[in-house]
């Protein structure tokens, strides 16, 4: 068996074709008429108004914050077990993070312990779809309608998942999406803001673009912005991709599906596997994730599967124990034993578009002759 990376992207649409047309044109920058045209197909598929590409995943997180006026002395609910962009933009733009414990079936926030850390600092909410499977929206709407919050959906790893019925990225007063190679469509790196907001959604735009003024003599700012911008040859690969969009949800979940089937018997020795589905969505499968009785056990296994040229990757490592907020004196002596437990227990399996049936026998039957 070749080597079987943790990720391996499909680009087998009409990538290269859009790509040789901007070749072609000369339109290789952020102008293009590309980036117009996935931000309204891809904001028209998630259902909302406006869409702002931008440059990565991250960067959408910043804005988002920024567009929000969250700032010095604000405090914002989030994850602790995530990975590290949305407690950055919080940090960065001043603001402090307020972190919350895991759910120790959905691996998503808990929302049962958010209402007792709002404060009068409070400002928002950001909330995390963690792996595949959505944040229960409900309670967190709730919550932001009573104590006057903001909620930032960070759904980076949701594209064409859905609450109730309902897209991922459509709840809130703005969400964010990632189009790194192993989300489920890309565009090499990426990113996009979505709201129904028309102020925020021109905000978004100045900051994006170093807050040049719309109007105005060029070259005068009135405010910091970032070079953010999304380049037409990445908005062609979104585009490309986002025609397949059906297809390679489905390849996820059939992928998802066939990994259950051959690794129940881990759940014999104390491993968990993901849910397959909730009260409120099936399962998408952004990675498949494993949760190991023991450190010692996932160390075990994970060498196994390195020894036979499986790729894997841990868990997100929590917020609390990040080396870089302990030195700035944040979250001291807090502790959130699940997500601390999914951190140090956790990790997945190849999980990318371009995995074949076979290879996910191969990896099942390791794992399973292994654990
Ligand atoms: C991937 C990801 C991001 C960051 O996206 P980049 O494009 O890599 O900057 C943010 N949040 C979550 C939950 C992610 O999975």
């Amino acid at each position: 068996m070749k080597p079987i990376p943790v990720n391996t992207p499909l680009l087998n649409g009409n990538e290269l074709k859009y790509l040789t047309e901007c070749i072609n044109t000369g339109w290789i920058s952020s102008e293009g008429p590309f980036i117009t045209k996935f931000e309204e197909n891809f904001s028209r598929y998630i259902g909302r108004a406006h869409g702002i590409a931008v440059s990565n995943g991250s960067a959408a997180l910043d804005i988002a914050i920024k567009a929000l006026n969250i700032g010095q002395g604000d405090e914002v609910i989030m994850p602790t077990f995530t990975i590290i962009s949305p407690a950055q933009s919080i940090v960065t733009a001043g603001a402090m993070p307020v972190l919350i414990d895991s759910d120790p079936l959905t691996w998503n926030i808990d929302v049962t312990q958010i209402e007792a850390k709002i404060t009068p600092r409070t400002k928002a909410i950001l909330i995390v779809h963690i792996y595949g499977l959505p944040v229960d929206m409900d309670p967190i709407l709730a919550l932001a309608q009573k104590y006057k919050l903001k909620i930032i959906e960070d759904a980076a790893e949701m594209h064409g998942q859905t609450y109730k019925g309902k897209m991922c990225g459509g709840f809130g007063d703005i969400s964010i999406f990632s189009f790194y190679p192993n989300k489920h469509i890309t565009t090499g790196e990426g990113g996009m803001l979505l709201t129904n907001n028309k102020e925020l959604a021109e905000r978004c735009k100045k900051l994006r673009n170093l807050c040049f003024e719309p109007e105005g003599p060029r070259f005068v700012h009135h405010e910091i912005g970032w070079n953010y911008r999304m380049t037409n040859l990445q908005a062609a690969l979104g585009l490309a991709q986002l025609e397949q969009i059906n297809g390679f949800i489905k390849t996820k979940r059939a992928m998802g599906t066939a990994y259950h089937k051959g690794l129940s018997i881990l759940q014999t020795k104390h491993y968990q596997l993901p849910l397959e589905k909730t009260d409120f969505s099936e399962n998408i499968y952004w990675v498949f994730g494993l949760v190991a009785p023991s450190i010692k056990e996932k160390e075990r296994l994970v060498n196994v599967l390195t020894a036979n040229k499986i790729g894997t990757r841990p868990f997100f490592w929590c917020m609390h124990e990040q080396p870089v907020f302990k030195k700035m004196g944040l979250f001291k002596n807090e502790n959130y034993p699940v997500a601390e437990r999914l951190a140090r227990n956790g990790f997945y399996v190849p999980s990318g578009l371009g995995l074949s049936l076979e290879e996910i026998d191969y990896v099942t039957a390791q794992l399973t002759n292994h654990a």
